[in-house]
């Protein structure tokens, strides 16, 4: 599995295929113990206590790190636990650099938890280098980046950003959720730390909450280490078999995400009732070169805006085969209305200006066959405008 010279697809479909040595199970088994005997006094079976180290853990995590052309893997009990085991590695008087259009769960943690031990955070366009440059401080330890941004799809220049943070000693981190490393490798342009809401893509099928650190240099990934055991939010061996029999299928799953998402965009995109599209793989998309450039396909989570919305709510009401549900990435379609969900937490003038407003759906796009999320869209809106307009055209 770890062989780096077979294609992304072949390694993610054998995903702890080879790592059985006893019975050769093509599946690797959950060890569902907590404690391993020492064959004697100061000796290890390189297993101690399953907080530490466990062994179908241990499998997902090397999978991980290879995937992402990282050093270490470790697998945590969500995506936020995750993020609070990196923004340990911080300590009082710290400052953050922030991707402006955050996961609504991140801006939560850094200002209602980190901010009472004392670390602070602005918020600007990652992409650019002179807002970063503006709020840089001496104390600035590090740089969160989310690209592809959710829900509004801004693109950072992942390769620049690094550059531009190394120059200033400091630490990056990205946030590969959206594109997993099947389309995208921040590690490979010069970032320290991935981290993932394993949750989302990566598990799939929207049924194992769970998160990925993957780090860059012994250095970091020791201390990442240390942080991973002696905070504890691990994943457990059940949850770490399911992400894997996940990934398994993540080549095939983001293809059809990708072809659905795209067509869908340019279906909206010609649509008289929606007024903006937002999706980094339509040319006319602020980032469209950059995406094309640092990454080899494009998410399945795209957002747009209605003309009016009013269209909200009956275009929720009126979906069939797409959900009216919070999270993304799962075989399943499923609609959001970020303002009134996921970025409920982000404070209104904040959302506004980067116009996370009133009118704005996010589309987590499934696998279905996409004439038919096509035909459930254009019911919904269509009904949405009948009730709004009244029935002429
Ligand atoms: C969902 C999500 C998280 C949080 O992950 P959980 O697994 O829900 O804890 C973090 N970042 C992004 C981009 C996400 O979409």
């Amino acid at each position: 599995m770890s062989d780096q010279k077979l294609h992304i697809e072949s390694r993610l479909a054998q995903i702890g295929s080879v790592e059985e040595p006893v019975t050769g199970a093509v599946n690797y088994p959950i060890y569902q113990a907590t404690a391993f005997r020492h064959p004697r006094l100061g000796q290890s079976t390189g297993f101690d206590y399953s907080r530490t180290k466990s062994p179908t853990r241990k499998v997902l995590e090397d999978a991980a790190a290879a995937l992402e052309s990282g050093d270490a893997g470790f697998a945590c009990s969500s995506g936020m636990a995750a993020l609070q085991t990196i923004f340990t590695l911080f300590s009082q008087g710290d400052h953050l650099i922030v991707s402006l259009d955050l996961y609504g769960g991140t801006y939560r943690l850094i200002e209602r938890i980190l901010g009472k031990y004392g670390i602070t955070a602005s918020y600007v366009d990652t992409n650019d280098l002179d807002a970063l440059e503006q709020v840089r401080q001496p104390n600035t330890k590090a740089l969160i980046i989310e690209t592809p941004t959710n829900p509004l799809m801004m693109i950072t220049d992942i390769e620049s950003a690094c550059t531009w943070a190394k120059r200033h000693g400091i630490l990056t981190v990205v946030d590969n959720t959206l594109m997993t490393p099947y389309f995208q490798r921040p590690l490979e342009l010069g970032a320290d730390i991935v981290i993932h809401s394993a949750s989302k893509y990566l598990g799939g099928h929207n049924d194992v909450l769970a998160g990925l650190i993957v780090t860059k240099g012994k250095e970091l990934s020791d201390e990442i280490a240390f942080l991973h055991n002696s905070i504890g939010a691990v994943l457990s061996p059940s949850d770490s078999y399911q992400l894997m029999r996940g990934m398994k299928t993540l080549a095939l799953r983001m293809d059809r995400h990708e072809a659905n998402a795209l067509a869908i965009a340019k279906h909206l995109d010609a649509h008289p009732e929606i007024a903006e599209v937002f999706h980094p793989g339509l040319p006319d998309h602020p980032g469209y070169d950059i995406q094309s450039r640092q990454s080899s396909g494009n998410t399945g989570i795209f957002s747009f805006k209605v003309r009016d919305a009013r269209f909200v709510e009956p275009i929720l009401r009126s979906l069939n085969l797409i959900a009216f549900a919070e999270s993304l990435g799962g075989v399943e379609s499923l609609m959001t209305y970020p303002a009134v969900q996921t970025h409920a937490d982000i404070p209104l003038e904040i959302r506004e200006a980067v116009g996370v407003d009133d009118r704005l759906l996010r589309f987590s796009v499934g696998v279905e066959h996409v004439d038919d999320l096509i035909a459930d869209l254009d019911q919904a809106i269509e009904a949405a405008r009948v009730e709004i307009e009244g029935g002429q055209e």
